[in-house]
């Protein structure tokens, strides 16, 4: 992507270190995700809310909420065990950016675990509103879920938006949704944060459309783009999810824009260790050891 900005030293080490940004660091470092975001403010209808944001995760999994403070604790606990762990990322399970917890955790880990990379994933409709509130907690890589730039195409994977406490449906609740992803995505990337973004493929649906998705993506400076296949759940239950072949037709259409990230694994928002062991899932006897 020849829009991307120059990293410096410290932003290319993160990316280095990340499991997510660099296909050589998932074998080496792992990430912690914090589950204290539970509220979201958009009705995406592939999702099916007593489960994590499937913008980012496992299907049917419902991660344990805590409170940032439980949070720093889970942190300290598996820190302590697991020194190769280098980000901490809050992905839901709701929308990170509808929930104060998530800006009152970064805030404790930041002071107690400088040198930790902070990472968080959104839907991106709050994004240029907090982004002054994402910069101050030293927030340095950023994933946005864009699955349309066409409203018409947004408004179908998209039931509504609830936005400065008023609803809106359909093509209305898109445009505000893809505008403020598309200017906070600007901002986030001129701010010099390193910024992913998912897009799930919905066959019949924006399956002809992720390129265009990808242009963009480059214009803007995206870093990577990470296409998730669709979880067919919710009102989308009876969509048929896109085939491996497919998925990789549509990053290989993608890749002349925008790096692609092809080794997803789709975590719960309680995820932690190496991308390839999600340790969230570990025996009960070692979670009972490390109190979790
Ligand atoms: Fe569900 Fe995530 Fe969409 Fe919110 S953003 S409705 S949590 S999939
Ligand atoms: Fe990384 Fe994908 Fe897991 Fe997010 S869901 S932490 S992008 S591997």
């Amino acid at each position: 992507n020849t829009n991307r900005p120059e990293f410096d030293e410290g932003l290319l080490r993160k990316i280095a270190e990340h499991p997510c940004y660099d296909k050589k660091a998932q074998h080496k470092y792992g990430r912690i995700h914090l589950a204290v975001a539970p509220s979201c403010n958009i009705q995406c209808n592939f999702c099916v809310r007593e489960f994590d944001c499937v913008n980012e995760s496992r299907p049917g999994v419902t991660s344990k909420v805590l409170t940032p403070q439980e949070a720093l604790e889970k942190t300290r606990q598996i820190i302590a065990d697991y020194p190769f762990i280098k980000v901490v990322g809050i992905a839901g399970p709701g929308d990170p950016l509808a929930n104060k917890e998530t800006f009152e955790t970064f805030e404790l880990i930041k002071k107690e675990f400088p040198e930790l990379t902070l990472c968080m994933s959104t839907n991106g409709l709050m994004l240029p509103e907090k982004l002054e509130d994402i910069l101050r907690v030293g927030v340095s890589t950023l994933t946005v879920t864009i699955n349309a730039i066409d409203p018409e195409i947004q408004a179908k994977i998209v039931d509504h938006v609830v936005y400065h406490g008023k609803v809106y449906k359909g093509i209305e609740g898109a445009k505000i949704q893809i505008k403020n992803q598309l200017e906070g995505v600007k901002a986030a990337v001129d701010a010099g944060i390193v910024v992913k973004v998912n897009t799930v493929l919905v066959p019949g649906i924006n399956d002809k459309h992720v390129v265009e998705i990808a242009r963009k993506l480059n214009e803007l400076g995206v870093y990577i783009m990470n296409i998730m296949p669709l979880i067919s759940q919710g009102a989308f239950a009876n969509i048929e999810p896109p085939t491996p072949e497919e998925r990789k037709a549509a990053q290989q259409a993608c890749e002349p824009y925008v790096l692609q990230m092809r080794h997803c694994r789709q975590c719960r928002a309680d995820a932690y260790g190496l991308l390839s062991q999600d340790m969230s899932q570990m025996s009960e006897e070692r979670r009972k050891l490390i109190k979790i």
